[in-house]
């Protein structure tokens, strides 16, 4: 059976050109199998096997039912989720003509995905069929803001916790910004605590509690810098993706049989 990678993060992090490049990557060994399942997106810089798009005119959607731009996502990736058994099915003939991942591409917008049933539907529908990961991109230069960077990391940690499956996060645009501060204060608690108190004059309690508390949470995280436009750091952040198969066929894969 394929490895399903889930490929999440907030608008505009670069999960479709991550997506590009990790397929670029990916290859020759891992023949992926690609998926997007944006219904609002104009193209996409990569070949995919199936398109959300094909099945669901988004546009035709709002129309119809009379809803905003988000409505109409929703209900798009809802009409796509009927047709779940076939989309397991597809992946899974996928595998068996050679193709070892199935990567897929998720809306612009995180909360469409990870805050709806269908968003849920997908996740826990490819989870228990195959070995699935998520993959949370994160745009370094915006997570420059410590304030940005805790509530970005608040996000990753409530999908780590709803989702239940290994957890990569891919610190994206390091062609553009050094990550190593991001991993400095994912390890220093002194260093994060420093910058937010010289970013802002007035820290409030929660958020100092708050970054002590996302302490415990860090442990449980793997990072790898990357650029998604040059391709820095992915031959690196593939061997980080072989190791969360072995930890999800050691951990997870138990528990998911049982929900079969
Ligand atoms: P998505 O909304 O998460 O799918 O983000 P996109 O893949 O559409 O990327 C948003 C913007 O960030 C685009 O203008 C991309 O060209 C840019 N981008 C994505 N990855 C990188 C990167 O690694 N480096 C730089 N410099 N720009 C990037
Ligand atoms: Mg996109």
């Amino acid at each position: 059976a394929p490895v399903c990678i889930i490929v999440l993060g907030m608008a505009g992090s670069g999960k479709t050109t991550f997506t590009r490049s990790l397929i670029e990557h990916a290859q020759t060994q891992f023949n992926p199998y690609v998926v997007n399942l944006d219904p609002a997106c104009r193209e996409v810089p990569y070949a995919a096997h199936i398109d959300i798009r094909d099945t669901v005119n988004y546009k035709e959607v709002m129309k119809q039912y009379q809803l905003g731009p988000n409505g109409g996502i929703v209900t798009a990736l809802n009409m796509f989720t009927t047709k779940m058994p076939k989309f397991v099915e597809l992946i899974r003939r996928a595998g068996e003509r050679g193709h070892k991942w199935c990567i897929i591409d998720t809306p612009g917008q995180i909360e469409v995905f990870t805050w709806s049933a269908s968003g849920n539907i997908i996740t826990e529908g490819l989870a228990t069929m195959f070995p699935t990961i998520i993959v949370y991109v994160m745009d370094v230069v915006r997570s420059a803001c410590p304030t940005t960077f805790m509530s970005n990391m608040l996000y990753a940690c409530s999908i780590l916790y709803k989702t239940r499956l290994p957890f990569l996060v891919a610190l994206n645009k390091i062609d553009l910004k050094d990550c190593s501060f991001v991993q400095e204060w994912m390890t220093d608690f002194e260093a994060y605590q420093e910058a937010l108190e010289s970013e802002t004059s007035f820290v409030n309690n929660l958020t100092r509690t708050m970054s002590l508390t996302l302490d415990t949470f860090y442990e449980n995280l793997t990072t790898c810098g990357v650029s998604s436009t040059t391709g820095v750091g992915f031959s690196q952040l593939l061997k980080h993706l072989l190791d969360s198969v072995n930890e999800y066929e050691r951990d997870y894969k138990p528990v998911y049989e049982k929900m079969r």
